[in-house]
């Protein structure tokens, strides 16, 4: 049975279309999102994770974005690792990289990055989230927080002392 766009993500997809939005996204520690060729019909589904080694001898904090790809039907588990992305979005592979330069989910992401790169989009690439937070994974409540992929704290609009009053 072919998987489509369509049938895979019944529960939710939402379009980011700002290169900023996007590019703070993807970067935002925990994001999940989706690229679909417009032209093609294809789409790859990423995971980047943020994390954050400290160098024990010179305490210097080294920050690594890891991507890896949906592959199969399971939305939670089924993803395999790819690379690494650089926060100027240059992509990757490293020795453990289970998906090649030559794969096309790779090429997808690596295309859309050197757009981002200058910071724009391609015409025909889609790029979407999932109603949850690209920075710390939980569901997004607002058409604020949708309308941006990230919640209010997240994204630092929502400030608690203000609240108070
Ligand atoms: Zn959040």
């Amino acid at each position: 049975m072919a998987i489509t766009f369509e049938n895979l993500h019944t529960e939710e997809k939402h379009q980011l279309t700002d290169v900023n939005y996007i590019k703070r996204f993807i970067l935002a520690g925990k994001s999940i999102f989706t690229l679909e060729s417009i032209r093609t019909g294809k789409w790859f589904t990423y995971k980047v994770n943020k994390k954050e080694f400290k160098n024990r001898e010179t305490g210097v904090e080294k920050i690594f974005y890891f991507v890896s790809i949906l592959r199969g039907t399971s939305n939670d588990s089924d993803y395999t690792y790819l690379g690494t992305i650089n926060p100027k979005f240059h992509l990757n592979t490293t020795k453990n990289s289970k998906i090649s330069i030559d794969a096309i989910s790779f090429k997808a992401l690596n295309f859309f990055m050197t757009f981002l790169r200058k910071d724009e989009l391609h015409d025909e690439i889609n790029f979407y989230h999932e109603g949850i937070c690209g920075r710390c994974g939980r569901r997004l409540t607002t058409p604020m927080s949708v309308s941006i992929g990230l919640g209010p704290i997240c994204a630092g609009y929502d400030n608690p002392k203000e609240k108070k009053k």
